[in-house]
């Protein structure tokens, strides 16, 4: 079996996470999506949002999901880690688990422009099949020089995902954006029935 791993801190899961997961499920054909909220994301300070309410959050989000029959799991497997969650780690964890011929790894623009700095990239990128999809309009060329280098270079094989972006970022949610328009309703009440960002 194919598994698809989508990684991420989801201080708060939005409605950009939900279009990006649901589009690399169908284009990757991935037969399990495996969404892993991160313990202490690698490339950013520590979330200040306790770990069990991101991941509590992320559940909530993937209910639709759900509800539109992609067959998914929420990993509480990097949050239980104590150290830092890397990815190399993270790919060899479920290739362990569930022995897949292939693991789909699918990432926003700025991880796929980032991507030389993450730690064992060289092994990600040479273990793993990428798919990237825009987070702002006008990316879509300079992240096909980009899948191209990582192609060319590194025996990779990057995938860039055609389609509108859905803007929407966690920090800006955090920083007063529009909360209840940027984030699914079951996760927006939760926010609100917890205080969350105020
Ligand atoms: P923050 O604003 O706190 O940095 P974020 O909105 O980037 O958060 P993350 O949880 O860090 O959210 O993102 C997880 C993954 O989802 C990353 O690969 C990121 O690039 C991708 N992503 C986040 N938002 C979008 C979006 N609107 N469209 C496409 N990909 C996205």
């Amino acid at each position: 079996m194919d598994i698809g791993l989508f990684g991420g801190t989801f201080d708060p899961p939005h409605i950009g996470h939900i279009n990006l997961a649901r589009r690399f499920y169908a284009k990757s054909r991935s037969d399990l999506l495996i969404v892993m909220p991160a313990n202490i994301p690698p490339h950013k300070a520590s979330s200040a949002t306790p770990a069990a309410m991101r991941l509590e959050m992320t559940r909530l989000a993937c209910l639709s999901l759900g509800e539109e029959g992609i067959n998914y799991t929420v990993s509480d497997y990097e949050i239980n880690r104590s150290d830092k969650s890397y990815t190399y780690l993270t790919v060899k964890y479920l290739r362990e688990k569930y022995r897949p011929e292939v693991i789909n790894l699918c990432v926003g623009s700025d991880m796929l422009f980032s991507f030389d700095t993450w730690k064992c990239a060289e092994e990600i990128l040479a273990s793993c099949r990428i798919f990237s999809l825009a987070r702002e309009e006008g990316e879509y060329d300079e992240m096909c020089r980009k899948a191209k280098y990582f192609n060319d270079n590194y025996g990779a094989d990057v995938h860039i995902m055609k389609g509108s972006p859905v803007v929407a970022s966690s920090t800006d949610i955090r920083n007063g954006g529009e909360m209840e328009k940027l984030t699914e309703k079951r996760v927006y009440e939760y926010i609100k029935s917890h205080g969350l960002y105020e």
